[in-house]
């Protein structure tokens, strides 16, 4: 059997450089992601806030923690002190809560717009149109503990590989539209794409980060 050092060790021989990982460790223990952060790794994903929470109350002060899942507004203040960077801000109110959140942490928090481009009804995000009205708006204008650094997606969960890939395309052919436009095109340099099952596809694509949980520590138990 592998370990997770090994595991590590493997994805990132596969990362072309200029890729960053993010290991996803939700839904397993802290001594799971100590064994990666002794491997080396120190930058995690979580996607429930108060399991974030703790998780950083528990382990070494120089993880950088990543939230990647549905962030109800209630939770933002959980997370908003110490977060590095939020995947997933998937509507303009959970927006007005972190703005909120973060000028009482006195902190700019870094940010990405979930973009949903998937065939499958997903409940969340922003559509291609709706991310590029509100990047070329003065909305963002509103938010200034906010630094909007780029986009999020996922593609269909799906065997068929040309749709996985036409996904992606569409993800990156918005992010770099979007990047030509906006003023602060230096900062807003992230595209998250990229899973398990099909982070190879997303980086010969154009992905910059990618979420990877899965095949570093093995399946979930929910
Ligand atoms: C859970 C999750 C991942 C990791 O998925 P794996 O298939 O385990 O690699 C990546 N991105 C998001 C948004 C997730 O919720």
């Amino acid at each position: 059997m592998s370990t997770i050092a090994q595991r590590l060790n493997d994805i990132n021989a596969t990362l072309p450089a200029g890729v960053k990982l993010v290991a996803v460790s939700k839904f397993h223990p802290a001594e799971a992601i100590r064994e990666a952060y002794d491997a080396g790794h120190r930058c995690f994903g979580e996607s429930r806030a108060q399991e974030l929470q703790a998780k950083y109350q528990e382990l070494p002060q120089d993880i950088e923690w990543h939230f990647i899942g549905h962030l109800q507004t209630n939770k933002v203040k959980y997370i908003v002190p110490f977060v590095s960077l939020i995947h997933s801000v998937d509507s303009t109110r959970l927006l007005d809560e972190i703005e909120r959140q973060a000028e009482r942490a006195g902190r700019v928090v870094d940010c990405l717009l979930e973009v949903h481009v998937a065939q499958e009804d997903t409940k969340y995000g922003f559509s291609p149109a709706q991310c590029r009205e509100f990047m070329a708006s003065n909305d963002r204008a509103a938010y200034p503990h906010v630094r909007f650094r780029g986009i999020m997606g996922m593609a269909s969960n799906t065997d068929d590989d040309a749709q996985v890939e036409c996904e992606f395309a569409q993800l990156k052919q918005l992010f770099d539209d979007v990047r030509s436009d906006v003023a602060d095109a230096e900062t807003f340099d992230i595209l998250s794409m990229g899973m398990s099952h099909d982070y190879l596809m997303a980086i010969g694509q154009g992905s910059n980060m990618v979420r990877i949980g899965t095949t570093i520590f093995g399946t979930r138990e929910y």
